[in-house]
């Protein structure tokens, strides 16, 4: 193939990377998670892992947007509390196993834990969604990962 004829890929690159979104749950739920089943879900403040690397900004912005289709099981929790807000890193690398990983082994540190099986189906991780008491316990767990994501701007 001559370099002529083949497309940059950098022609026209969109951001793609890693994200964690961010929820609390005021009060203990319990919620059909598509596959899962039925979850119980104590209060308390909840963080899922992630990662688009066919385009970062717009699955985030979908994860944030309400009245989705609820598709993955992270859909089926929001739809009860919606996000509030979103780290990301547009590395275009795929942390969200490593990242939940280290969360998994830091919230159970911390006392508490995570939700077994989910958004996980596709990995052998025991979970992509991880529960802490706290938003100081959010900050510091998000602040700790590495590679480290970088909180985005609440949205208006
Ligand atoms: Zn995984």
């Amino acid at each position: 193939m001559s370099a002529a004829t083949s497309k940059s890929p950098n022609a026209v690159a969109r951001p793609t990377g890693s994200y964690a979104l961010v929820l609390r749950l005021p009060s203990r739920r319990k919620i059909l998670v598509g596959k899962l089943g039925l979850v119980d879900f104590p209060s308390g403040h909840y963080i899922y892992f992630g990662s688009a690397l066919g385009g970062l900004k717009a699955r985030v912005d979908r994860h944030l947007r309400s009245g989705k289709k609820l598709h993955w099981h992270a859909d089926y929790l929001s739809a009860e509390v919606p996000w509030e807000y979103a780290w990301q890193l547009a590395d275009g690398q795929r942390w969200e196993c490593v990242w939940a990983a280290a969360a998994t082994a830091a919230a159970i540190n911390g006392g508490a834990a995570p939700v077994p099986g989910f958004g996980s189906s596709d990995c052998r991780c025991p979970s992509h969604l991880v529960r802490v008491n706290n938003a100081k316990q959010v900050r510091e767990l998000l602040r700790s990962l590495s590679p480290a994501p970088r909180r985005l701007p609440r949205r208006a």
